[in-house]
Order: C-alpha cells, then structure tokens, then sequence
C-alpha cells in the first residue's frame, strides 16, 4: 500500500484491528510519517455505513445537522450562529466577514443546505452540490435561492468557475483525496480560494485515530498534510486561527484535563447507539457552556496548547 497523499511506499501499521464505526468492524490504520496523514486501506470504505447512520433516527451526532435546517431560519446572522455551534463553520465565518463583493460560491457537501443558505445572506451567488439525493431534496424545499445540484464533484463537467469552494467537515470521509484537491483546483478562478475544515491530527500527541471512527472518517490530517496538497496542486495554504473562536464549545479544555481514551464502535448493526451520554455529563456540559465560563476555559486551553481540534485550511489559486 502507498500513502493516499503524497504516494511514498513507506508508511507505517500504527493500529491492528481497530475499532470501526459499527460493531465488529475493524481496520487497521496506517501512517505516513513524510506528510503526517494517517488513513485506512481505500478499499475497505464501505458507503453503506451511511445509510446506516441515516437511517436510523437514534444515530448519535448526525440528527443535529436536521435541527440546522429547522432553526437556520429563524436566526438573524444564520453564518454567526453556524460558527457558534461548531468550530468546524468558524473558518467561513472568520472569511467571509470581511468580505464587500459579490462572490460566485460553490459548496461541496452541502447536505441540507443550511450553510449555503446563511453564506446566501451575504448576497453571494452560490451553487450547492451533494451526493445524497434525499439531502438535496429536502434543501430545495427549505430554501429557494440556491442552485442545489445532486452531483459528485469529480464528475462536475460545467466550465463556470468560482471565487470560493468550501468544504466542510467533508475530505475526511474521502477516498481520494489528491483528486478532490485538484478538481476543486480546475473549479477555482484566478486568485480563487478554497476552504475546508477537518479535524486537526496535529493536536493529538500518540494517538492512533482520535477522530470519527473508520469507515466514517478514511483519513486523518494535519497541516503536513495540506502543505503537501498545497505544493502538489500549485496552491498557497494559511490555517483560520481559532485564537478568537468562543464558540459553544469547551472540548480542547476538556481534552487537556481529562484522558481521552481509544475509542469504541458507536452504532451496532441495526444502527441503534451503543452508548448513550448520561444526563449529569450532559447537564455538566452546559453548565461549562455558559459563556462566561466557556470564554474563560478557552482562555486558559489556549495558553497551554496552540493547536485547536479543528483545522481551518485556506488554499489560494
Ligand atoms: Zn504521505
């Protein structure tokens, strides 16, 4: 096997057997030390983990994205609101605030939609694509002045080109993700930019894969990761500080203070949740949410490690 991001031969077996996202599912996860990027065998992602996850309306972590769709509406800054909830939005935010001029905007995994409508808001023309036909369904129906497209990217065959594509949360769960780069290249103006968020490999010290569990998540990156990309692609890289970000959020203060262990299968087989968060960890979580509190604990997580749980990368054409 080679590294799916820089081809080098010599990678590394770092975890025999580990857990997968179902139950009795297990990969081995290998590591290539020259780009720092850890990943499992290509061959072995399975797209049928995701109609288990859908399919299920127990399935943790994945049922907050249709309570977006739900509430996106209501919010007067549907972008600031986005970026408050998760880091993983912060990077669009922490750009497009600042930006006066209408730009042609192409989002890739869109799912519902809701984060093409909030960017909507700014007056950008925007196109939507996704793979799931019922996500892109249900996103024509909520919001009528995006172009949804039920299309994969590699096989996008227009000629228009946009000042910015954005990714969220989305080439973690790639097969390919060298070919993603570069088709987003090819869809990118002069001086275009391209934005992603993924979790950030470069804050864990020795773990094998504290990310969502595979065939989920395929890889795991960090900024060696997207230098290489960078460089292979004729692109300029800069990572969103989260330094500012005093989102609902206090995860990087708790992973300094509490052992994280190697984690465990999330869904059996029929997609019902394995574990299910007790409600006095649930209740304790929003006690540390509340925003005095929070601001402070970030205060404190980021004088002790620079490194955020999310990467924010920024590639320029
Ligand atoms: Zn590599």
């Amino acid at each position: 096997m080679i590294c799916p991001i820089c081809e080098n031969t010599k990678i590394y077996l770092k975890g025999k057997d580990f857990p997968g996202f179902i139950e009795n599912n297990k990969f081995d996860i290998f590591e290539c030390d020259k780009c720092n990027t850890s990943f499992i065998d290509p061959t072995k992602i399975d797209k049928k983990v995701y109609d288990i996850i859908y399919n299920n309306k127990k399935s943790p972590g994945y049922d907050r994205y249709l309570n977006y769709l739900e509430r996106i509406k209501k919010e007067k800054n549907p972008l600031k609101f986005l970026a408050n909830q998760e880091p993983s939005y912060f990077p669009i935010y922490d750009f497009i605030k600042n930006i006066k001029k209408e730009l042609d905007i192409l989002e890739i995994g869109c799912g519902y939609g809701y984060t093409s409508y909030a960017l909507s808001k700014f007056k950008h023309n925007i196109t939507a694509i996704d793979l799931s036909k019922n996500a892109i369904e249900l996103a024509k129906k909520h919001f009528k002045n995006i172009k949804f497209l039920n299309v994969d990217i590699l096989k996008i065959k227009h000629q228009k080109k946009y000042d910015l594509i954005i990714a969220t949360e989305l080439i973690e769960h790639l097969e390919d993700v060298p070919s993603f780069i570069k088709k987003c290249s090819t869809l990118l103006k002069n001086k275009g930019y391209i934005i992603l968020s993924t979790p950030n490999k470069d804050f864990w010290k020795n773990k094998i894969w504290q990310t969502d569990l595979p065939p989920v998540h395929a890889t795991w990156l960090s900024k060696k990761t997207f230098y290489t990309l960078a460089k292979n692609n004729n692109l300029r890289v800069k990572f969103t500080s989260f330094n500012q970000y005093y989102g609902r959020e206090i995860d990087k203060f708790l992973s300094i203070f509490i052992k994280t262990k190697n984690p465990n299968s999330i869904l059996k087989n029929n997609g019902d949740p394995i574990y299910i968060n007790k409600k006095s960890s649930k209740i304790l979580k929003e006690i540390l949410l509340f925003f005095p509190l929070r601001f402070l604990l970030k205060k404190i997580a980021n004088l002790i490690k620079k490194e955020d749980q999310i990467l924010g990368i920024i590639l320029k054409k």
